[in-house]
């Protein structure tokens, strides 16, 4: 197999079907067809999630989603084996004593709506997204073209390897929002390393840093406040006003004090209030989200946020529910991973430059995935790989450098082969 050839076709297949998290039915489909012929152990469906961790997952956006994914011609059977539920984890064993080591890709993509310029590689080359207002425009159409390559040297290469390998397909890492229910699926409790990579616009393409930093810790919340109509000169004073008090928590929110230790952000990026003119607003939804450094800052901008929603619902009297919708960690990589993967790095040709820790800034669920491990005496280790080309990640005109495929496969494939190796 011509791996730099594949990885970008079907990178540029998966790209015109980018699907939004919880969404993924034909990404996930393409997966399985992929996987099944080459001997993959495939956990699919409910089977690779913990229902009870599953975050931000619209029921209507999933019926629609399932909906489009057979029009477009999947299965009845493979649609069966999702349940509903998108990603997948593969398991091939060797046969031969050795580590279980896993690696992730997430494979969701983001609600943009692509460019019409005329200059964007995907136009150009005929393979700009089908579903319109959906985009992969954070590269993860290229991550999981990486896994499925990868799938197939793994295979190729079965005599050279030893132990289990285990690829994890994550759904809905946009938003934070996958990890949490695919660590929970118990999948990775006996997993010994586990690697993942982002392609990275913050990179020159064969840059490669082993510890980004600046990842921050996040969690996504949903409030809904919940108040009682009247008329509003009739009988005020029977009137519980959702929206007063979604004004005033908004206000308080975005105050809130910020811990001494280090960054914590907050961002409420959304306010509906109301019904009509002339009633007392009776319903209102808050969208936020805090950040912070680690996890013990962003715990306490999540303490102070409930207590403020908790305590403004207490003053106008309003029923109020708080959801969690997506959470991110702190990113811990381990030392001895980290210089397996630079050292893996600098021996791959594609690959120029190595550096140790870059500021790189965003937030990442594989930090669930990764504490899920480490907590049962795993290693873990994320990297990135450079592969700048065009605008910023989450942009309509965002393109990355498919090169950068190449290598973060080629190292990939070291690090397999240095950790279950049978040399
Ligand atoms: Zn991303």
């Amino acid at each position: 197999m011509n791996y730099q050839e594949n990885l970008v076709r079907i990178r540029r297949e998966l790209h015109k079907i980018p699907e939004m998290g919880w969404g993924e039915f034909k990404t996930t489909a393409k997966i399985i067809e992929t996987l099944d012929p080459l001997g993959w152990t495939l956990h699919t469906g409910i089977q690779q999630v913990g229902l009870d961790q599953v975050m931000g997952r619209d029921p209507v956006f999933v019926e629609k989603s399932i909906q489009r994914a057979r029009d477009s011609g999947v299965s009845e059977e493979t649609l069966d084996r999702m349940q509903g539920y998108t990603g997948c984890i593969a398991e091939f064993d060797t046969g031969r004593a050795g580590p279980v080591t896993a690696l992730r890709f997430d494979i969701d993509c983001v609600g943009v709506e692509e460019t019409d310029k005329e200059e964007h590689l995907p136009n150009k080359e005929k393979f700009r997204s089908c579903h319109s207002g959906e985009m992969h425009s954070c590269g993860h159409d290229g991550h999981t073209s990486i896994g499925l390559n990868l799938a197939h040297w793994i295979i190729e290469n079965k005599d050279k390897l030893t132990g289990r390998i285990k690829l994890i397909f994550q759904p809905a890492e946009e938003g934070v929002r996958g990890g949490a229910a695919q660590s929970a699926s118990g999948l990775l409790d006996d997993v010994q390393y586990l690697l993942g990579a982002h392609l990275a616009m913050m990179c020159p393409t064969g840059e490669v840093c082993v510890y980004p930093t600046g990842l921050l810790s996040t969690t996504k919340l949903d409030i809904h406040l919940k108040g009682a109509p009247a008329h509003p000169t009739m009988s005020p004073h029977l009137g519980r006003n959702a929206l007063a008090c979604a004004c005033t928590t908004v206000s308080e929110l975005l105050g809130m004090a910020r811990h001494g230790k280090g960054l914590g952000c907050i961002n409420v990026g959304l306010m509906k209030a109301g019904e009509c003119r002339n009633v007392i607003p009776v319903h209102a939804t808050i969208q936020m989200e805090v950040r912070g450094e680690s996890d013990e800052i962003n715990n306490f901008m999540v303490d102070q946020a409930c207590r403020i929603v908790k305590g403004t619902a207490l003053a106008y009297d309003v029923q109020y529910e708080i959801e969690k919708v997506g959470e991110g960690g702190e990113l811990r990589n381990d030392d001895e991973l980290a210089s397996l993967v630079a050292e893996v790095a600098k021996s791959v040709p594609s690959c120029h430059k190595v550096v140790e820790r870059k500021k790189i800034g965003c937030s990442e669920d594989f930090t669930l995935l990764a504490s899920r491990v480490r907590a049962r005496g795993g290693k873990t280790e994320f990297f990135v790989v450079g592969a700048n080309r065009t605008a910023a990640h989450h942009q309509r005109e965002f393109d990355f450098d498919e090169k950068g495929m190449e290598t973060a496969f080629d190292i990939f494939k070291g690090c397999l082969l240095k950790l279950n190796g049978t040399e």
